[in-house]
């Protein structure tokens, strides 16, 4: 390129810099005006984002371009951080999540069950048809399993997805289902009325990122070894790319102690509750890996505060191609729920079977 030409785009460069300083200085001067309207400042760029941005800069690029903006106070010194989208002080109303006409987070506790993996169109009709005669509303059934050995049942795939579909049509319950591979994301929205992201996957942030550019609710669970600022901030990732529908799940850490599959990290659930506005629920089955504990577990749950228990049934555990010893059968999940009833902290609707 010739000198000049080089020239005249670094001038060019020099004259935009300057406008944007310029620019950047007026914004903030309007900001200092009145200290309500920085905290606001986080939607409104990422509605502005969504309808307006066409430019050369990703949207996400200019959101972190903004979020800094917010951050540099008066002379350049550090502001307090804006808050996260996700956090309680952004938005201090519960986010209420409603699939299929039920709500979660909306004050009465859900319990979502269902098989650890979906085998056959008889054997999640089977569980659909337990689920539902307990008066529950949501069906659980992985389709894409993630297995610590790749030997391992991975699950049926998109014909899992369908089959878990049917059952739920059949019996009127809604379905949720894991996914693990962004480009997934798409086919199963035409499957699932949640999406479930694993605790395998919790720092998946491509993963995340696709989930919060789809329209369904994300069931996001915590990762094996997370911390409570590290799945906030994965949640964060999901809404800041456009989805605002989702459910955390607290469903254990890994500790040192070895008599439960993981530790069930109880305070968790008022934590995420008082740092967040999402629903918080808590899987039971993948914290204790016990039957013995369900119950138990799933009372505490209830009691301190969770918006819902997630817990695995199948019609036959010892035949179960994943998950077998912690499967509740058809008598366990009657008991299960019933005692959960007796104790006042869920209600089920009365179904006539
Ligand atoms: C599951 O719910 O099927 C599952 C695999 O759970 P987690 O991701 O919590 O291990
Ligand atoms: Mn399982």
């Amino acid at each position: 390129m010739r000198q000049n030409t080089l020239d005249e785009l670094r001038d060019q460069l020099d004259d935009l810099d300057l406008q944007l300083i310029d620019l950047v200085n007026q914004r903030e001067i309007l900001l200092q005006k009145n200290k309500d309207l920085r905290p606001e400042r986080a939607d409104k760029v990422l509605e502005r984002m969504n309808l307006h941005s066409k430019g050369a800069l990703s949207k996400e690029t200019l959101i972190g371009l903004f979020k800094l903006l917010d951050q540099i106070g008066p002379a350049g010194k550090p502001a307090k951080l804006p808050e996260l989208l996700v956090s309680r002080k952004n938005k201090p109303e519960n986010t209420v999540v409603t699939v299929a006409g039920k709500e979660i987070g909306g004050g009465q506790p859900q319990l979502v069950a269902g098989p650890c993996a979906v085998e056959s169109a008889e054997q999640v009709d089977a569980a659909a048809g337990a689920v539902k005669a307990r008066g529950l509303h949501f069906l659980r059934g992985g389709a894409f399993k993630p297995r610590t050995s790749p030997y391992d049942f991975q699950g049926l795939g998109e014909e899992g997805l369908r089959l878990l579909k049917q059952a739920g049509n059949r019996h009127g319950l809604a379905v949720i289902s894991e996914i693990v591979d962004p480009r997934d994301l798409e086919m199963a929205a035409g499957y699932l009325d949640v999406i479930q992201i694993g605790a395998r996957n919790m720092q998946n942030f491509e993963l995340l990122k696709e989930a919060g550019r789809t329209k369904k609710p994300i069931l996001l669970k915590r990762g094996l070894a997370a911390t409570i600022d590290e799945f906030i901030h994965a949640a964060e990732y999901i809404m800041v790319h456009g989805n605002d529908q989702i459910i955390l799940c607290e469903r254990g850490i890994r500790t040192y102690e070895k008599a439960t599959r993981n530790t069930l990290d109880i305070t968790a659930v008022p934590l995420l509750k008082q740092e967040t506005h999402l629903p918080v629920m808590v899987d039971v089955t993948h914290s204790t890996g016990r039957k013995d504990l369900l119950v138990p577990a799933a009372k505490a749950a209830l009691a301190i505060g969770a918006d819902g228990v997630m817990a695995e049934v199948h019609p036959n555990p010892k035949q179960a191609l994943s998950d077998a010893s912690q499967q509740m059968n058809f008598t366990e999940f009657e008991h299960f729920v019933n005692e959960l009833e007796k104790s006042g902290l869920y209600k089920h609707n009365k179904v006539m079977v």
